[in-house]
């Protein structure tokens, strides 16, 4: 019988996918260190998101007008003439871009000496993410920790997902997934033989907030995280709750979100997730704009008085804000 790493299926480390960056030594994304590779694409439109270079799935470049010298370097190594100096917003000259011609070769990523531009992911192999994860092997070793996969949405590229997940458990690398759960069933299927933890976001309970700030329903998001709680797969799930003032943060979210933790039996724990701004210089470098920029993070003292009403639901599980169980 084939084993659940697949051997004998036809070795699929030539497989491509779009990685967004691998970050070595984590302590917030599973057991021990972990290594965390960060996938680009989602389907998802959270209004809040806080790594909108995730969002897109083909690599994609950022411009930082304040480190920009107006030196014209990369107007003139730009083979696709996307690129045009001007110096009508301050006394030095900033670069305009026209998508439209834009190729993604990235070679004023490169030419810039000021660091102005920014690549944001790029293709690799399985192999080569392997090789990249393997360096961290004795770490693991030591720690208990492994591989976690997340995103943007690591299910928007499930083929490349499933390859890297299988060849970590080939080389007895525990491995953990970062998803929304938003996919057919069939493609969460793909994933879960090679899994040891899940994490799943939770961002709303109601169905048509959940449309309106999340831009899709949660319906199959839901429906995915029964099916894998009444599994036979022995994963162990971990609920993730990005916490934002004013929008998921009422007593009736959280209730909700209580009630629905305490029926699922494979569930070890709650993480509340504070909103945060980190990715509001991005947006900017990446010509778009930030829904929530006038939204302030909330104070510690909130974040604790809600993580405590969510734990006062009794939802079966501790409820964590920063890696501290809340009473
Ligand atoms: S990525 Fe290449 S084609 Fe696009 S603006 Fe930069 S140099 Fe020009
Ligand atoms: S090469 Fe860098 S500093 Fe020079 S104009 Fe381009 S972005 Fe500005």
């Amino acid at each position: 019988m084939e084993s659940q790493w697949g051997d004998g299926m036809k070795d699929d480390l030539s497989l491509m996918g779009t990685v967004l960056r691998i970050e070595r030594t984590s302590i917030h994304d599973g057991a021990g260190l972990r290594t965390v590779l960060f996938l680009k694409g989602c389907p998802l439109q959270c209004s809040w998101c806080s790594t909108p270079e995730s969002q897109c799935r083909a690599p994609e470049k950022g411009y930082d007008a304040g480190r920009c010298m107006g030196c014209g370097r990369c107007v003139a190594s730009c083979p696709a003439g996307a690129l045009h100096l001007s110096s009508e917003v301050s006394k030095v000259s900033k670069v305009s871009v026209d998508q439209t011609k834009c190729s993604r070769c990235f070679l004023c990523v490169v030419k810039c000496p000021h660091r102005a531009w920014k690549q944001y992911g790029s293709i690799m192999t399985v192999e080569e993410v392997i090789k990249e994860i393997s360096k961290d092997e004795i770490f693991f070793f030591h720690s208990g920790g492994g591989v976690t996969v997340s995103g943007g949405e690591a299910l928007s590229q499930v083929d490349f997902t499933a390859a890297v997940l299988r060849a970590c458990g080939r080389r007895g690398i525990p491995a953990a997934l970062e998803t929304s759960c938003y996919a057919p069933w069939g493609e969460m299927e793909k994933i879960l033989p090679f899994l040891q933890n899940l994490y799943v976001d939770l961002k709303l309970m109601d169905r048509d907030l959940h449309q309106q700030w999340v831009g899709v329903d949660n319906s199959l998001i839901l429906d995915n995280i029964r099916r894998i709680d009444q599994s036979s797969h022995p994963v162990e799930i971990m609920v993730r709750i990005p916490l934002i003032p004013g929008l998921n943060d009422s007593d009736d979210n959280l209730a909700a979100t209580g009630a629905f933790c305490r029926s699922l039996k494979k569930l070890k724990g709650i993480e509340i997730l504070p909103y945060h701004r980190l990715g509001k210089e991005t947006y900017s470098h990446l010509g778009r704009d930030y829904a929530f920029k006038k939204l302030l993070p909330p104070s510690p003292a909130w974040i604790l008085e809600r993580a405590g009403f969510l734990a006062g639901q009794k939802p079966g599980v501790p409820v964590y804000v920063n890696g501290n169980e809340v009473a």
